[in-house]
């Protein structure tokens, strides 16, 4: 075991503050990773707060990051895919057992056995894991994926989850030229699904609680933008959408977009509220409409974005912050101020923090 430095919150209503924590040295399948940019994911927020009490109570001290790119610091002597300086990234998986129908399908996010990048129990040292707010990450080969050399790396950071929490349910539900888009909430992912949805040749609408945000959405790739409190603008839209994906942080009215589903529409939510959603049994009746929701994406659909993302020249439009103002960046995602999504730059821990 060696001592990193990190970010952690002591409990569900402590700040973030500087700390120091163990991790494995490199077993001979592990890559260890000087940790350049992480992005800072809702899911950050409410993890470290304990929003999600009931399906995955957080575990104290956490050290959320689950959007790292870094560079190979050192690899074990089975490590067959990464060499020293490596550009790599890692997001929220970094392992599961490989053996399942869901890991040999390439579906590792299903697998029963996953171990998640932060709050999950850490098979190599008993404790939990620790995520990206971190100056390194020690990570088993198969969860490491190669970031494109064209990419910023601090732009690519956000792929790891906002980006393929977005790509994989755009794919999976057959998003092409010709179909009519509805991405809710311009946040870090609504940003992602916009940039894929046009890219894959989608009409998209954007759906956005804030008005100032409108010219940004046409400037990401959004052909509208609708203010979803204005009544009559979604009134124009109504029966007209074949897929809207919902990446909303709170609690938010989403029977009003399924009554913009046309027959046989897809509401597919990415976004995870801390309370119950309301649903109207009859928005779903009438149309024949289907509620989904989607987490992340597969290690081959990782890297297959990537990928794509390195083709077409696409990352996150980014705000770098140093870690000592993550609690500051905390509360400006809770009042929606995010364009779009913060990175925090890995070299501002070295400094003694
Ligand atoms: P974010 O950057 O904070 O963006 C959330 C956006 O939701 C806001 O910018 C805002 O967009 C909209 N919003 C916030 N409060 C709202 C309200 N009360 N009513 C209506 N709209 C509101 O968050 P994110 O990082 O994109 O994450 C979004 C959600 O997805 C979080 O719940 C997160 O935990 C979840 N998530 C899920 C997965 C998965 O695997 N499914 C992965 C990552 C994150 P406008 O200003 O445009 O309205
Ligand atoms: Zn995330």
């Amino acid at each position: 075991m060696y001592n990193a430095k990190a970010f952690s919150a002591a409990s569900a209503s402590s700040p973030l503050a500087s700390t120091t924590i163990a991790r494995r040295d490199p077993t001979e399948t592990d890559v260890q990773i000087e940790i350049l940019f992480c992005g800072i994911c809702h899911s950050d927020l409410h993890q470290a707060r304990n929003e999600w009490s009931g399906v995955m109570p957080t575990v104290y001290p956490c050290v959320p990051g689950h959007e790292i790119v870094g560079r190979v610091t050192k690899t074990g002597s089975a490590v067959k895919k990464f060499k020293t300086g490596d550009v790599v990234a890692v997001g929220c998986m970094v392992d599961s057992d490989g053996t399942c129908e869901e890991c040999k399908a390439g579906l590792e996010q299903f697998c029963h056995n996953l171990t998640l990048t932060y709050n999950f129990p850490d098979k190599h040292t008993n404790g939990v894991t620790y995520g990206g707010y971190s100056d390194s990450v020690v990570v088993d080969e198969r969860f490491v994926l190669r970031v494109p050399d064209n990419l910023d790396p601090a732009g690519a950071a956000p792929l790891l989850c906002a980006g393929i929490t977005t790509f994989s349910p755009l794919h999976h539900w057959g998003v092409t030229k010709g179909k009519k888009v509805g991405v809710v909430g311009l946040g870090g992912l609504g940003h992602m699904g916009v940039k894929f949805a046009h890219a894959l040749g989608a009409h998209v609408v954007l759906f956005t609680a804030s008005p100032n945000k409108k010219d940004d959405a046409l400037r990401l790739g959004a052909d509208e933008v609708v203010v979803s409190r204005n009544a009559d603008e979604m009134a124009k839209h109504a029966g007209s959408f074949d897929f809207i994906l919902d990446a909303v942080s709170a609690d938010h009215d989403i029977n009003a977009y399924l009554n913009l589903l046309r027959r046989d529409g897809n509401l597919c939510l990415v976004g995870a509220p801390e309370k119950p959603l309301a649903v109207s049994a009859f928005g779903l009746l009438f149309g024949r409409k289907s509620l989904s929701g989607s987490p992340i994406g597969g290690i081959a659909e990782t890297q297959e974005m990537l990928d794509f993302c390195g083709k077409n020249n696409i990352t996150s439009d980014v705000e770098i912050i140093p870690i000592q103002k993550v609690n500051d960046a905390y509360e400006r995602l809770l009042k929606s101020d995010v364009k779009y999504r913060f990175v925090i730059d890995m070299a501002s821990l070295k400094g003694g923090a």
